[in-house]
Protein backbone atom coordinates (compact mmCIF):
# COMPACT_ATOMS: atom_id res chain seq x y z
CA UNK A 1 0.00 0.00 0.00
CA UNK A 2 1.34 3.48 -0.70
CA UNK A 3 1.52 5.77 2.04
CA UNK A 4 1.94 9.16 3.07
CA UNK A 5 5.25 10.77 0.97
CA UNK A 6 7.79 13.66 1.63
CA UNK A 7 9.28 13.98 -1.42
CA UNK A 8 8.86 11.97 -4.44
CA UNK A 9 11.09 9.22 -4.46
CA UNK A 10 12.38 10.16 -8.24
CA UNK A 11 12.61 14.21 -7.88
CA UNK A 12 13.66 14.29 -4.04
CA UNK A 13 14.80 10.61 -3.58
CA UNK A 14 12.71 10.86 0.09
CA UNK A 15 9.75 8.95 0.33
CA UNK A 16 8.31 7.60 4.01
CA UNK A 17 6.23 4.31 3.34
CA UNK A 18 3.08 3.46 5.16
CA UNK A 19 3.80 0.36 7.52
CA UNK A 20 2.09 -2.47 6.61
CA UNK A 21 1.43 -5.16 9.29
CA UNK A 22 4.53 -6.78 9.50
CA UNK A 23 7.14 -4.04 8.82
CA UNK A 24 8.22 -0.66 10.09
CA UNK A 25 7.93 2.34 8.09
CA UNK A 26 10.86 3.35 5.83
CA UNK A 27 11.94 6.15 3.73
CA UNK A 28 13.81 5.60 0.80
CA UNK A 29 16.94 8.21 -0.17
CA UNK A 30 18.65 6.88 -3.31
CA UNK A 31 17.41 3.19 -3.49
CA UNK A 32 18.30 2.93 0.73
CA UNK A 33 15.45 1.56 2.72
CA UNK A 34 15.95 4.29 6.19
CA UNK A 35 13.56 2.42 8.89
CA UNK A 36 12.55 5.67 10.47
CA UNK A 37 13.70 4.63 14.26
CA UNK A 38 17.24 4.27 12.12
CA UNK A 39 17.80 7.84 12.26
CA UNK A 40 17.70 7.94 15.76
CA UNK A 41 19.36 4.46 16.38
CA UNK A 42 22.30 5.19 14.03
CA UNK A 43 24.99 6.21 17.02
CA UNK A 44 22.98 3.87 19.45
CA UNK A 45 25.78 1.50 21.53
CA UNK A 46 24.56 -1.84 20.53
CA UNK A 47 28.00 -3.82 19.71
CA UNK A 48 28.47 -4.32 16.23
CA UNK A 49 30.79 -7.33 15.12
CA UNK A 50 28.11 -9.10 16.87
CA UNK A 51 25.79 -9.21 14.51
CA UNK A 52 27.84 -8.42 11.50
CA UNK A 53 28.33 -11.27 9.63
CA UNK A 54 31.44 -11.27 7.36
CA UNK A 55 31.43 -13.72 4.53
CA UNK A 56 33.46 -15.77 2.32
CA UNK A 57 33.00 -15.11 -1.92
CA UNK A 58 30.72 -18.06 -2.61
CA UNK A 59 28.51 -16.87 0.34
CA UNK A 60 27.65 -13.01 -1.34
CA UNK A 61 24.77 -12.60 -4.00
CA UNK A 62 25.93 -12.38 -7.79
CA UNK A 63 25.33 -8.71 -7.87
CA UNK A 64 28.38 -8.20 -4.91
CA UNK A 65 30.62 -11.03 -7.09
CA UNK A 66 33.24 -9.84 -9.12
CA UNK A 67 36.73 -10.05 -8.22
CA UNK A 68 37.00 -13.92 -7.31
CA UNK A 69 40.48 -13.38 -5.78
CA UNK A 70 39.53 -11.84 -2.97
CA UNK A 71 37.66 -14.25 -1.15
CA UNK A 72 36.68 -13.38 2.40
CA UNK A 73 35.62 -9.92 4.34
CA UNK A 74 32.03 -9.58 2.86
CA UNK A 75 29.34 -8.04 4.07
CA UNK A 76 26.07 -8.61 2.23
CA UNK A 77 22.47 -7.37 2.37
CA UNK A 78 22.68 -5.30 5.31
CA UNK A 79 20.15 -2.85 6.43
CA UNK A 80 21.04 1.18 6.28
CA UNK A 81 21.83 1.45 9.75
CA UNK A 82 24.66 -1.75 9.51
CA UNK A 83 26.05 -0.73 6.74
CA UNK A 84 26.70 2.85 8.33
CA UNK A 85 28.14 1.33 11.86
CA UNK A 86 29.84 -1.33 9.24
CA UNK A 87 32.57 1.59 8.01
CA UNK A 88 33.96 1.34 11.84
CA UNK A 89 34.20 -2.18 11.63
CA UNK A 90 37.15 -4.27 9.99
CA UNK A 91 35.91 -5.79 6.65
CA UNK A 92 37.08 -6.06 3.28
CA UNK A 93 35.90 -2.38 2.08
CA UNK A 94 36.96 -0.36 4.93
CA UNK A 95 40.33 0.78 3.84
CA UNK A 96 38.25 1.59 0.12
CA UNK A 97 36.12 3.83 2.53
CA UNK A 98 38.57 5.49 4.78
CA UNK A 99 41.29 6.00 2.07
CA UNK A 100 37.90 8.38 0.28
CA UNK A 101 36.97 9.79 3.44
CA UNK A 102 40.41 11.03 4.08
CA UNK A 103 41.26 12.30 0.70
CA UNK A 104 37.55 14.09 0.97
CA UNK A 105 38.60 15.48 4.78
CA UNK A 106 42.05 16.34 3.08
CA UNK A 107 40.85 18.10 -0.16
CA UNK A 108 38.30 20.28 2.11
CA UNK A 109 41.29 21.44 4.23
CA UNK A 110 43.15 22.15 1.44
CA UNK A 111 40.42 24.41 -0.06
CA UNK A 112 40.30 26.56 3.65
CA UNK A 113 43.92 26.54 3.62
CA UNK A 114 44.36 28.34 -0.14
CA UNK A 115 41.09 30.70 -0.10
CA UNK A 116 42.43 31.81 3.38
CA UNK A 117 46.22 31.61 3.23
CA UNK A 118 48.12 30.38 -0.36
CA UNK A 119 46.04 32.58 -2.75
CA UNK A 120 46.15 35.71 -0.49
CA UNK A 121 50.10 35.31 0.21
CA UNK A 122 50.65 35.15 -3.75
CA UNK A 123 48.08 37.69 -4.69
CA UNK A 124 46.08 35.64 -6.93
CA UNK A 125 42.76 36.93 -8.39
CA UNK A 126 38.96 36.42 -7.95
CA UNK A 127 39.22 33.28 -10.48
CA UNK A 128 42.18 31.70 -8.87
CA UNK A 129 39.91 31.63 -6.27
CA UNK A 130 36.92 30.08 -7.77
CA UNK A 131 38.68 27.75 -10.15
CA UNK A 132 40.64 26.41 -7.12
CA UNK A 133 38.08 26.04 -4.99
CA UNK A 134 35.66 24.51 -7.79
CA UNK A 135 38.68 22.16 -8.54
CA UNK A 136 38.77 20.96 -4.90
CA UNK A 137 34.75 20.69 -4.66
CA UNK A 138 34.85 18.86 -7.49
CA UNK A 139 37.36 16.32 -5.72
CA UNK A 140 36.13 16.51 -2.53
CA UNK A 141 32.09 15.12 -4.64
CA UNK A 142 33.97 12.24 -5.96
CA UNK A 143 35.75 10.81 -3.01
CA UNK A 144 32.36 10.75 -1.10
CA UNK A 145 30.57 9.06 -3.83
CA UNK A 146 33.21 6.46 -3.86
CA UNK A 147 33.01 6.11 -0.01
CA UNK A 148 29.00 6.16 -0.38
CA UNK A 149 29.23 3.56 -2.61
CA UNK A 150 31.46 1.17 -0.90
CA UNK A 151 28.99 1.90 2.14
CA UNK A 152 25.84 1.17 0.56
CA UNK A 153 26.97 -1.42 -1.91
CA UNK A 154 26.12 -4.24 0.20
CA UNK A 155 23.02 -3.07 1.29
CA UNK A 156 20.59 -4.27 -1.92
CA UNK A 157 21.04 -5.14 -5.34
CA UNK A 158 18.64 -2.30 -6.40
CA UNK A 159 21.13 0.16 -4.10
CA UNK A 160 24.41 -1.49 -5.74
CA UNK A 161 23.58 -0.14 -9.05
CA UNK A 162 21.86 3.51 -7.57
CA UNK A 163 25.93 3.36 -5.67
CA UNK A 164 27.60 2.47 -8.80
CA UNK A 165 26.10 5.39 -10.75
CA UNK A 166 26.28 7.86 -8.27
CA UNK A 167 30.42 6.50 -8.02
CA UNK A 168 31.00 6.74 -11.59
CA UNK A 169 29.42 9.86 -11.60
CA UNK A 170 31.92 11.21 -8.86
CA UNK A 171 34.64 9.84 -11.39
CA UNK A 172 33.15 12.01 -14.29
CA UNK A 173 33.00 15.01 -11.75
CA UNK A 174 36.85 14.46 -10.29
CA UNK A 175 37.83 14.70 -14.21
CA UNK A 176 36.17 17.73 -14.63
CA UNK A 177 38.06 18.82 -11.46
CA UNK A 178 41.28 18.16 -13.27
CA UNK A 179 40.62 19.31 -16.35
CA UNK A 180 39.42 23.00 -15.26
CA UNK A 181 42.50 24.30 -13.15
CA UNK A 182 44.50 22.31 -16.22
CA UNK A 183 42.97 24.16 -18.65
CA UNK A 184 42.77 27.47 -16.49
CA UNK A 185 46.22 27.31 -15.47
CA UNK A 186 48.15 25.85 -18.91
CA UNK A 187 45.75 28.77 -20.44
CA UNK A 188 46.19 31.91 -18.05
CA UNK A 189 47.97 34.09 -20.41
CA UNK A 190 45.82 32.98 -23.44
CA UNK A 191 42.36 33.84 -22.36
CA UNK A 192 40.67 32.72 -25.95
CA UNK A 193 42.26 29.32 -26.34
CA UNK A 194 41.01 28.88 -22.04
CA UNK A 195 37.56 29.27 -23.22
CA UNK A 196 37.76 27.34 -25.95
CA UNK A 197 38.99 23.98 -24.12
CA UNK A 198 36.41 25.04 -21.02
CA UNK A 199 33.75 25.56 -23.40
CA UNK A 200 35.01 21.81 -25.00
CA UNK A 201 35.52 20.06 -21.86
CA UNK A 202 31.86 21.21 -20.71
CA UNK A 203 30.26 19.69 -23.47
CA UNK A 204 32.58 16.29 -23.59
CA UNK A 205 31.45 16.11 -19.66
CA UNK A 206 27.70 17.02 -20.50
CA UNK A 207 27.70 14.29 -23.24
CA UNK A 208 29.07 11.40 -20.61
CA UNK A 209 26.68 12.31 -18.17
CA UNK A 210 24.02 11.98 -20.88
CA UNK A 211 25.35 8.80 -21.72
CA UNK A 212 25.52 7.86 -17.93
CA UNK A 213 21.37 8.24 -17.85
CA UNK A 214 21.55 5.13 -20.56
CA UNK A 215 19.47 1.68 -19.01
CA UNK A 216 22.47 -0.08 -20.20
CA UNK A 217 25.36 1.94 -18.91
CA UNK A 218 25.76 -0.30 -15.81
CA UNK A 219 25.31 -3.82 -17.43
CA UNK A 220 28.42 -5.83 -17.87
CA UNK A 221 27.96 -6.27 -21.68
CA UNK A 222 28.65 -2.10 -21.45
CA UNK A 223 32.13 -2.48 -19.36
CA UNK A 224 34.48 -1.88 -22.19
CA UNK A 225 31.92 0.72 -23.43
CA UNK A 226 32.26 2.31 -20.12
CA UNK A 227 36.38 1.59 -19.84
CA UNK A 228 37.03 3.31 -23.16
CA UNK A 229 34.57 6.53 -22.49
CA UNK A 230 36.50 7.55 -19.17
CA UNK A 231 40.03 6.32 -20.72
CA UNK A 232 38.94 8.81 -23.87
CA UNK A 233 37.73 11.77 -21.71
CA UNK A 234 41.43 11.34 -19.40
CA UNK A 235 43.16 11.33 -22.79
CA UNK A 236 41.53 14.11 -24.24
CA UNK A 237 43.58 15.97 -22.56
CA UNK A 238 47.00 15.21 -24.34
CA UNK A 239 45.34 17.41 -27.18
CA UNK A 240 45.39 20.72 -24.90
CA UNK A 241 48.96 19.83 -23.49
CA UNK A 242 50.28 19.50 -26.82
CA UNK A 243 48.94 22.72 -28.28
CA UNK A 244 50.17 24.14 -25.19
CA UNK A 245 53.99 23.05 -25.76
CA UNK A 246 53.59 24.50 -29.11
CA UNK A 247 51.72 27.60 -28.00
CA UNK A 248 54.75 28.45 -25.33
CA UNK A 249 57.67 27.87 -27.84
CA UNK A 250 58.38 24.08 -27.61
CA UNK A 251 60.34 22.35 -25.07
CA UNK A 252 62.81 24.74 -24.84
CA UNK A 253 60.61 27.40 -22.93
CA UNK A 254 61.37 27.33 -18.99
CA UNK A 255 57.74 27.30 -18.63
CA UNK A 256 56.96 24.30 -20.45
CA UNK A 257 60.18 22.80 -18.44
CA UNK A 258 58.56 23.38 -15.67
CA UNK A 259 54.81 22.34 -16.33
CA UNK A 260 55.44 19.39 -18.92
CA UNK A 261 56.68 16.58 -16.39
CA UNK A 262 54.14 17.35 -14.25
CA UNK A 263 51.55 16.47 -16.64
CA UNK A 264 53.76 13.49 -17.69
CA UNK A 265 53.70 12.27 -14.11
CA UNK A 266 49.89 12.95 -14.04
CA UNK A 267 49.13 10.35 -17.33
CA UNK A 268 51.52 8.18 -15.33
CA UNK A 269 49.99 7.95 -12.10
CA UNK A 270 46.58 7.41 -14.26
CA UNK A 271 47.94 5.10 -15.96
CA UNK A 272 49.71 2.90 -12.75
CA UNK A 273 45.61 3.49 -11.59
CA UNK A 274 44.12 1.83 -14.30
CA UNK A 275 46.62 -0.94 -14.32
CA UNK A 276 45.53 -1.59 -10.50
CA UNK A 277 42.25 -1.38 -11.83
CA UNK A 278 41.84 -3.92 -15.13
CA UNK A 279 44.56 -6.30 -13.78
CA UNK A 280 43.00 -6.71 -10.54
CA UNK A 281 46.92 -7.84 -9.25
CA UNK A 282 48.57 -8.18 -6.52
CA UNK A 283 45.40 -10.76 -5.06
CA UNK A 284 45.06 -12.36 -8.54
CA UNK A 285 48.31 -13.74 -8.17
CA UNK A 286 48.11 -14.50 -4.39
CA UNK A 287 44.06 -15.50 -3.50
CA UNK A 288 42.67 -14.35 -0.20
CA UNK A 289 46.14 -12.72 0.60
CA UNK A 290 44.79 -9.04 0.10
CA UNK A 291 41.45 -9.37 1.18
CA UNK A 292 41.71 -6.89 3.57
CA UNK A 293 44.94 -4.78 3.37
CA UNK A 294 46.88 -4.32 -0.34
CA UNK A 295 44.25 -5.63 -3.08
CA UNK A 296 44.10 -3.82 -6.49
CA UNK A 297 41.00 -1.38 -5.57
CA UNK A 298 42.58 -0.10 -2.60
CA UNK A 299 46.38 1.09 -4.85
CA UNK A 300 43.50 2.36 -6.82
CA UNK A 301 41.63 4.74 -4.33
CA UNK A 302 45.24 5.55 -3.23
CA UNK A 303 46.63 6.67 -6.36
CA UNK A 304 43.89 8.30 -7.05
CA UNK A 305 43.86 10.84 -4.01
CA UNK A 306 47.84 11.26 -4.85
CA UNK A 307 47.14 12.29 -8.35
CA UNK A 308 44.52 14.50 -7.67
CA UNK A 309 46.40 15.80 -4.68
CA UNK A 310 49.80 16.04 -7.61
CA UNK A 311 47.50 18.13 -9.50
CA UNK A 312 46.11 20.49 -7.30
CA UNK A 313 50.05 21.32 -6.05
CA UNK A 314 51.11 21.34 -10.34
CA UNK A 315 48.10 24.04 -10.83
CA UNK A 316 49.80 26.34 -7.63
CA UNK A 317 53.14 26.12 -8.65
CA UNK A 318 51.83 27.48 -11.76
CA UNK A 319 50.06 30.05 -10.20
CA UNK A 320 52.91 30.78 -8.18
CA UNK A 321 55.52 30.87 -11.79
CA UNK A 322 52.48 33.45 -13.05
CA UNK A 323 52.45 36.05 -10.31
CA UNK A 324 55.79 35.69 -9.46
CA UNK A 325 56.88 36.38 -13.63
CA UNK A 326 54.14 38.69 -13.77
CA UNK A 327 54.28 36.88 -17.45
CA UNK A 328 50.96 37.76 -18.45
CA UNK A 329 51.92 41.17 -18.66
CA UNK A 330 55.07 41.25 -20.31
ZN1 LIG B 1 36.13 2.34 -5.43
Amino acid sequence: MEGFNAMDAESGHLKLRQPSTFQKPVYEVMDLQIPVADFHDMCGSEGLDDDLPLLHYHEIPAFLQGNPWVQTGYRSMLPFNKCCRSVLSWNNETVNIWSHLFGCFLFFVLMLYDNLVMIPAYGGSVSDHIIITLALMCFQFCMLCSAGYHTFVCHSERASKRWLSIDLTGISIGLIGCYIPGVHYAFYCLSLWRDVYLVTVALLFGAVLTFQTSPRYLTAAWFYRRLFLYLGLAGYGVIPGIHWVYLNGGFGSPLVNIFLPKLVIMYFLGVIAFVFYLTKCPERLFPGKFDYVGCSHQWWHIIVVVAFLWWHEAGKDLLIFYTKTKMCYL
